[in-house]
């Protein structure tokens, strides 16, 4: 069975990034016994790696070179914020380090209501510098990898919009 939309397909496969800078860095890596399993045509991928995947079945091998400005783009510092520390103030009062610590991840709501993902730079006296890049904006990217299996998507998961079984959600 050839990956197209319909179809559950797993890859196992390596995402890594190169910065301007000369940094790298390894995104993703799953191997062939632990894959990422996915609904074709349902998932954010990064750009282009679903095109390239389209077509393929088991034990074919993939390829993919993604230039920043097609990817995530360049990594801008306008995208960088100082917020105060009171805003990560838990009820009793105290600072909650626990989440908010360099290197985590936090979900912050905007004043529409809408989620930002911001990853925590630092931690100052009065404010906690914020990243709202995306994580993977600033680097070229490469995926390469291998099909592990594919198969047709049940009538189940194309109406909720994602996997069920191994590698997706038991329910
Ligand atoms: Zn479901």
């Amino acid at each position: 069975m050839k990956i197209a939309p319909g179809t559950v397909a797993a890859i196992a496969v390596e995402i890594t990034g190169s910065s301007a800078d000369g940094t790298e860095k390894i995104f993703q890596k799953r191997d062939e016994q632990h894959p990422f399993y996915f609904l074709v045509g349902q998932v954010d991928m990064i750009p282009l790696l679903e095109d390239v995947l389209i077509g393929l079945s088991a034990a074919d091998v993939f390829e993919l070179d993604v230039a920043m400005d097609q990817a995530y783009g360049p990594h801008r510092a306008e995208q960088m914020s100082d917020l105060p520390i009171d805003i990560f103030r838990l009820p009793d009062g105290g600072f909650d380090s626990a989440h908010v610590a360099p290197g985590k991840w936090l979900n912050l709501e905007d004043e529409q209501g809408q989620s930002h993902k911001a990853r925590v730079v630092s931690v100052g006296d009065m404010s906690v510098r914020l990243d709202f890049n995306h994580p993977l904006a600033g680097y070229d990217l490469h995926c390469s990898g291998v099909v592990v299996d594919v198969r047709a998507a049940t009538a189940d998961e194309c109406a909720h919009g994602h996997v069920h079984g191994p590698g997706g959600v038991f329910h």
